[in-house]
């Protein structure tokens, strides 16, 4: 956001304020002043004319020389020597209006359009009277007094009037040379004030200026500046609140960013998908294991529309659904796309005043967690079959016996020997499901040390050689007997393999056939190779034959006394210690399994610490 400067029209502001405020003094002082300067002047001029009448003899000198027509010329020599040292003119007019005499030139005239009518009409009425007005002379118009007095008779009949006539331009001058000293008062005035309120003014939106440039700062997210307060005032203080809420906003800014870092960092990094949308539709947060969940191509899927990208991942959840299902709360949804099973639960939020604002959801795939649990009812279902069949072949042949139906002792033996083989079955069964269930759950204390391979491998052989032999197989040992192949192992569970794997040869091939063993360093592991020309296993059975309680042929399996688990042990074992168990066949042809095992770092320097 782009925050526009007031300073500056605050500052002309205060300058306008002040200019008004002296202009508006002076020019009161002005019209005062000047009106009572033109009333005193007026005034003056005013009694200076009422003296010329009421002080001197002017007046009662014309009584005696009534009528005035018969005594022009004294009048004349009267007004004459009356005007001398007066600056007004006087006309002395008869009541037929006409100029008996005057000391201006227009004696023995008509007083009609010469001196104001009107005054002398008021005049011839018995009335002093007096008026302002102006009158030509040379060219221009002359600002001038006319006052007027009626002449009386001794008997007070109007016999005709006194007219004087002042010249005010002298007073019109005084007036204007005043206005001009005010006007230039005012002028020099508003300099000074413009001047001293630029200067005041400044000095009040220099502060504010700083304190907004500063915030302006701050908005742009940056609080290193810190405002000068000076002034023990109003603003000063300002500045040191403004000062206080910097460091404190600083502060609070920065507890959210960690909070918002922390967050961040914990959605980047959960293996759960999060999306949250508004109440439109438009995606306003989704984290990347969401992406990757909605094998989303694009990575930056915000501000997108919500149905659309869901639209190809499960187009039954579009957002009025989700609007309408978590009306009341939380739910969720079970769903596959893909060969995966995804749990997605959706609710609504809100913003802090309570009123909802999007939908937010956690999308996790569960496959594992099926696959897990379904695992888990198999293999119980598993284990209760297994342990049935021979419980059962047990419970049938000692319910025999105990009716006394087999009364041959021969007859009795084998079924005893039927229930001794049953019950030797259920407790291999048992000890490896315990063994299966002891290295699951590491329970099984590791006891791997440093040993010969070749030396776990013929001691094992000499255990199943007597078995081999007894089917009249060949065994083929094609290593050297006397090398030494070290590994890191826990001798015990290797032994184990082994004699799965041998015994496995041994069991699914026919009497007669022939089992090879080698075993060799190769690609930096120690291998071991047990092959035999046996019945094979079907090529879609293949991957399924390290599954617990796999047998592609359970009934062979069973008469031979397997139980289906020891490949899947064997495998567990494999994996304990670093190596793995492959297993090749061609039905009919012969199997071949592979054991590997990383070499002991001794051995990989060339000097194996073992005998
Ligand atoms: P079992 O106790 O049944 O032998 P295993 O886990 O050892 O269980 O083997 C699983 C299945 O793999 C066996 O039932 C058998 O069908 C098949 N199998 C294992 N080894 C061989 C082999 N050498 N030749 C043929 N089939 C084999």
């Amino acid at each position: 956001m782009k925050i526009k400067k007031a300073g500056h029209s605050l500052q002309w502001k205060i300058i306008l304020l002040y200019c008004m405020l002296v202009f508006l003094a002076t020019t009161i002082i002005g019209v005062f002043l000047i009106n009572q300067l033109e009333d005193y002047y007026v005034n003056s001029a005013r009694t200076d004319m009422e003296k010329t009448v009421t002080e001197g003899t002017l007046m009662t000198s014309l009584t005696p020389l009534l009528p005035l027509e018969e005594h022009r010329d004294e009048i004349q020599t009267n007004v004459e020597a009356w005007a001398k040292p007066l600056s007004q003119e006087i006309f002395v007019v008869s009541d037929d209006l006409r100029i008996v005499a005057s000391n201006n030139t227009n004696r023995g005239r008509s007083a009609v359009g010469i001196l104001d009518d009107g005054l002398l009409l008021h005049a011839l009425s018995g009335k002093s009277a007096q008026n302002q007005g102006y009158i030509v002379s040379g060219g221009g118009e002359i600002h001038v007094m006319n006052m007027v007095f009626p002449i009386k008779t001794e008997q007070g009949e109007i016999a005709g009037v006194l007219y004087l006539r002042s010249d005010m331009s002298s007073v019109d001058e005084a007036m204007a040379q005043s206005k001009s000293i005010l006007l230039r008062a005012m002028l020099i005035g508003l300099l000074i004030t413009f001047i001293l309120s630029f200067f005041i003014s400044r000095s009040i939106t220099k502060p504010i200026n700083d304190v907004t440039e500063k915030a302006e700062k701050m908005a742009a997210g940056d609080f290193s500046h810190e405002v000068q307060a000076k002034a023990d005032d109003e603003i000063g203080r300002l500045a040191e609140m403004f000062n206080y809420l910097r460091l404190q906003l600083d502060d609070a800014l920065s507890q959210i960013e960690g909070e918002k870092n922390k967050l961040e960092t914990v959605l980047r990094h959960m293996a759960d998908g999060l999306l949250a949308t508004d109440l439109s539709g438009k995606i306003i947060h989704v984290n990347q294991a969401a992406i990757n969940i909605l094998q989303h191509a694009q990575p930056d899927i915000e501000n997108e529309d919500y149905d659309s990208i869901m639209l190809s991942f499960n187009p039954g959840l579009t957002l009025e659904t989700l609007k309408e299902r978590c009306a009341n709360g939380p739910d969720n949804e079970i769903f596959e796309v893909s060969g995966k099973t995804y749990d997605m639960r959706f609710d609504k939020f809100r913003d802090e005043n309570g009123s909802e604002i999007g939908i937010i959801m956690i999308i996790q795939d569960i496959t594992q967690r099926i696959k897990a649990e379904n695992m888990q009812m198999d293999f119980v279902a598993n284990v209760s079959h297994e342990l049935k069949t021979p419980l059962t072949t047990i419970k049938s042949y000692t319910e025999t016996l105990l009716d006394g139906v087999a009364d041959n002792r021969e007859i009795e033996r084998s079924f005893l020997e039927i229930i001794d083989l049953e019950a030797d079955r259920m407790s291999r069964l048992v000890s490896d499901l315990l063994q299966l269930f002891r290295m699951e759950s590491k329970q099984d204390g590791s006891n791997m040390v440093e040993g010969n391979l070749i030396g776990v491998l013929s001691l094992a052989l000499t255990k199943v050689e007597l078995s081999i032999a007894g089917k009249h197989q060949k065994l083929n040992c094609l290593f050297d007997a006397d090398r030494r192949i070290a590994v890191v192992m826990e001798r015990d569970h290797i032994e184990q393999v082994i004699l799965n794997v041998v015994s496995n040869a041994s069991k699914y091939t026919q009497d007669g056939g022939r089992i090879d063993i080698d075993a060799f360093v190769a690609d930096k592991e120690a291998r071991i190779t047990v092959s035999d020309n046996g019945i094979g296993i079907p090529e879609n059975a293949l991957s399924r034959v390290f599954e617990r309680f796999f047998r592609v042929d359970k009934a062979r399996s069973r008469s031979m006394g397997g139980t289906g688990l020891g490949l899947s042990i064997s495998k567990q074992i494999m994996e304990d210690h670093g190596g793995r168990i492959e297993i090749d066949s061609r039905e009919g042809r012969g199997t071949r399994v592979t054991l590997a095992l990383p070499l002991a770092p001794s051995m990989m320097r060339g000097t194996p610490n073992i005998d």
